[in-house]
C-alpha cells in the first residue's frame, strides 16, 4: 500500500458538511494544493533555488543541492537561511526562483467555480512570493476569486509552518481561525491551523510525486489533519451552502 493510500484509508474521503457549517474564511496554500504536481510548476522553482546556490557559492550541482536541503531542513525555506546566514537581499533571491514557465499549467475553471461557490472569503497563504501566487492562479484563471495573498515577504520572511506566521496572517486579514478552514499539501504546516482551531484539509497527489520530500510524506497519525483528499475541486463541491447564512435571513420588521 502506497503512502497516500494509507493516510486516505484512515480518514473520511468527502466532507461532511456539518464540519464545514461553520466556515466562512477559507484558506489555501498555492504552490501544489492548488495545482497537481503535474504541472511541474514546483519542481522548476526548486531548480532555480538550486541553480541560485550554485552561482552564488560557485558550487557545482550536488553540493548546491544539498546546501538546499540543509537551509530547508534548518530554516524551513533556503531564502530565511541564505537571509540569517549570509544577508542576501530577498528580492533577488524570489525574482530568480520564481522565473519559471508556466506552460504545463492548464487554466482549471471547474476549481474556479467550486472556489467561487464557497460562502465567504477566501485568501490564499504562500510561501513563495506575490509575484509567484499571482502568476500561477493568473494561469489558473482563479485569481480573481481570492481577496489577497499572504506571502513570505507578508510573513517577514517566516515561512508556515511558523506559529508566528498563521497569527501575522489571522491579524492583517482580520481572519478568526475559528471559522475558518486550511488547504495545504504539506502537512505540517496544518499543525499550527489545527491548533488555532481551523477546520485542516491535506491535499494529496493522485499519482506518485517523485519531488516530494520523505519526510513531508510521512504517516499522518497526529491529529492535526481533520480530511485528505486527492480531488481539491471534487472535495469544495458538496461545500457550497444552498441554505443562506442566518445573517442574510430576511426578519420580519419588529
Ligand atoms: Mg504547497
Amino acid at each position: 500500500m502506497n503512502h497516500n493510500a494509507k493516510i486516505i484509508s484512515a480518514l473520511p474521503l468527502l466532507p461532511q458538511l456539518d464540519a464545514f457549517g461553520h466556515v466562512d474564511h477559507w484558506i489555501f496554500d498555492l504552490d501544489n494544493t492548488l495545482y497537481s504536481h503535474e504541472a511541474k510548476v514546483w519542481p522548476q522553482v526548486d531548480e532555480r533555488i538550486t541553480l541560485f546556490l550554485a552561482e552564488l557559492f560557485g558550487l557545482d550541482g550536488m553540493s548546491s543541492r544539498a546546501l538546499q536541503k540543509y537551509y530547508y531542513q534548518r530554516y524551513g525555506t533556503t531564502l530565511k537561511g541564505l537571509m540569517e546566514e549570509y544577508g542576501i537581499d530577498p528580492a533577488d533571491f524570489l525574482d530568480f526562483a520564481h522565473e519559471i514557465d508556466l506552460t504545463l499549467l492548464d487554466p482549471n475553471p471547474a476549481l474556479g467555480a467550486a472556489i467561487a461557490a464557497l460562502p465567504g472569503r477566501k485568501l490564499i497563504l504562500t510561501n513563495g512570493s506575490r509575484g509567484h501566487a499571482e502568476n500561477v492562479a493568473g494561469k489558473l484563471g482563479i485569481l480573481q476569486h481570492f481577496e489577497d495573498i499572504f506571502d513570505i515577504v507578508n510573513a517577514g520572511f517566516t515561512p508556515k509552518p511558523e506559529r508566528a506566521t498563521y497569527e501575522n496572517f489571522l491579524t492583517k486579514h482580520g481572519v478568526d481561525p475559528a471559522r475558518a478552514a486550511m488547504f495545504e499539501d504539506i502537512e505540517k504546516n496544518l499543525i499550527v491551523p489545527s491548533a488555532l482551531g481551523m477546520k485542516t484539509v491535506l491535499i494529496v497527489p493522485r499519482t506518485p510525486d517523485p519531488f516530494r520530500e520523505a519526510w513531508e510524506q510521512a504517516a499522518v497519525e497526529a491529529g492535526h489533519v481533520h480530511f485528505v483528499t486527492d480531488d481539491l475541486t471534487g472535495f469544495l463541491g458538496p461545500l457550497t451552502r444552498a441554505v443562506p447564512l442566518a445573517a442574510e435571513i430576511d426578519l420580519p420588521q419588529a
